[in-house]
């Protein structure tokens, strides 16, 4: 059992949120101490972990992106130089056209100087080994890669176990105990609480009110036989290949049911694309299936940012699907909001939304 403890913040939640906050946090010497289940099916244990820095169909890059992949690579590399192995891989990627509209684009794009660090050139199918034949070809892509979610959450909760920092449990939320000074759970006391609960801050009662936009996916995990590409192929669905051969392909995006259960109609719909891009990897098998369901919001921004009426209360979410890109940033944020008070960014801030959704 855990010795009742004293300390500055209480993470609820060791997602890759909670995580990589709980990291910056005890580095910068304050105590934290961080409650979660241990699930093996979440979102940030099924996530692929892809960065991608120019998506959807006018491939656009979000501002800022630069810097945050400046500090989600040096983080990763921090934590791989601490624990001795990497967690962020390198690669490159390369995108199939869907259509001319998209050739458009990326002529334009091509022409935009803050563009061209992360387009490469554009090639045809018949060059790429294993690639169905596809008239509109497509392009390479810079600056992408990969994040292994499941070693590095792993290696983060040895450490927080070693601190003794972690207590493995769900936290029922009506055993938190606030009052002026400190919060109350189990005997535990904490200036703070951070909520990184992924998706169930939908059932959270103190930011319940926040329009989270919760999406479910699906992964498949495959063993090939054929000998596997070198780059992340984007098609309209991605596939990941990784170094013990495996293939990882996804992901599926369904609004409703929010059951975290496999669907056999949604994997053979995945396979199915997959089998039309790649036809010679038809004899490829099924490993694995992963859920988990993705904390989306309604205007794509994260939610960080202190309860409207309870200052003890905080929130660190929403990442959709880009945690492995924008938590490392802002993690960094919001260890500077909370211990140095420094403004949040009004397109994180939860109070943009106070006015509109907040009822007290
Ligand atoms: C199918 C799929 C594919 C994805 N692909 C990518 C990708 O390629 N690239 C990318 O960057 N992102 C991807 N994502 C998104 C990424 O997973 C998220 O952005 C990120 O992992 C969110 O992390 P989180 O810590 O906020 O949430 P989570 O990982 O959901 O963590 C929340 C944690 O809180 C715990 N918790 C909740 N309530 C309580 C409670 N009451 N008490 C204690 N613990 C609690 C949960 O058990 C969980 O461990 C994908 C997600 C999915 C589902």
């Amino acid at each position: 059992m855990t010795p009742k403890k004293t300390v500055d913040y209480l993470i609820i939640g060791q997602g890759l949120a909670g995580s990589l906050l709980g990291w910056r946090l005890i580095q910068q010497h304050h105590t934290v101490l961080i409650v979660d289940p241990c699930l093996k099916q979440t979102a940030s244990r099924t996530a692929a972990g892809l960065i991608n820095p120019i998506t959807g169909k006018r491939l656009v890059k979000a501002p800022n992106t630069e810097n945050q992949l400046l500090t989600a690579r040096k983080l990763y590399k921090q934590l791989a130089d601490f624990f001795g192995r990497p967690f962020f891989y390198e690669k490159d990627q390369i995108r199939l056209f869907q259509s001319e509209d998209e050739i458009n684009q990326w002529n334009k794009r091509k022409s935009q100087a803050d563009y061209r660090p992360f387009l490469a050139k554009r090639f045809s199918t018949s060059e790429k080994h294993g690639l169905k034949m596809a008239p509109l070809g497509g392009f390479e892509q810079k600056q992408c890669g990969y994040l292994d979610t499941v070693a590095l959450l792993d290696h983060l909760r040895h450490f927080f176990l070693d601190q003794q920092c972690f207590i493995n449990q769900h936290m029922d939320l009506d055993d938190l105990k606030i009052s002026p000074a400190f919060i109350e759970w189990q005997g535990h006391l904490a200036k703070k609480v951070i909520f990184c609960d992924g998706h169930h801050l939908r059932h959270n009662k103190w930011f319940s009110w926040l329009p989270l936009q919760p999406v479910q996916g699906e992964i498949l995990t495959l063993q090939s036989e054929q000998p596997v590409f070198d780059e992340i192929v984007q098609f309209g669905n991605w596939l990941l290949p990784l170094s013990n051969g495996t293939l990882k392909l996804g992901a599926s995006w369904q609004w409703q049911p929010l059951d975290e259960k496999p669907n056999e109609k949604t994997s053979a719909e995945l396979l199915a694309r997959f089998y039309q891009h790649f036809p010679k990897f038809n004899s490829t098998q099924l490993l694995d299936v992963n859920v988990g369901i993705r904390p989306g919001t309604r205007d794509k921004h994260p939610f960080l940012g202190t309860h409207p009426t309870f200052s003890q209360l905080t929130v660190f979410n929403g990442f959709g699907s880009k945690g492995s890109l924008l938590i490392p940033w802002y993690s960094n944020c919001f260890l500077r909001h909370l211990t140095e008070a420094e403004t949040l960014p009004q397109t994180v801030d939860i109070h943009r939304y106070k006015n509109d959704y907040f009822t007290g």
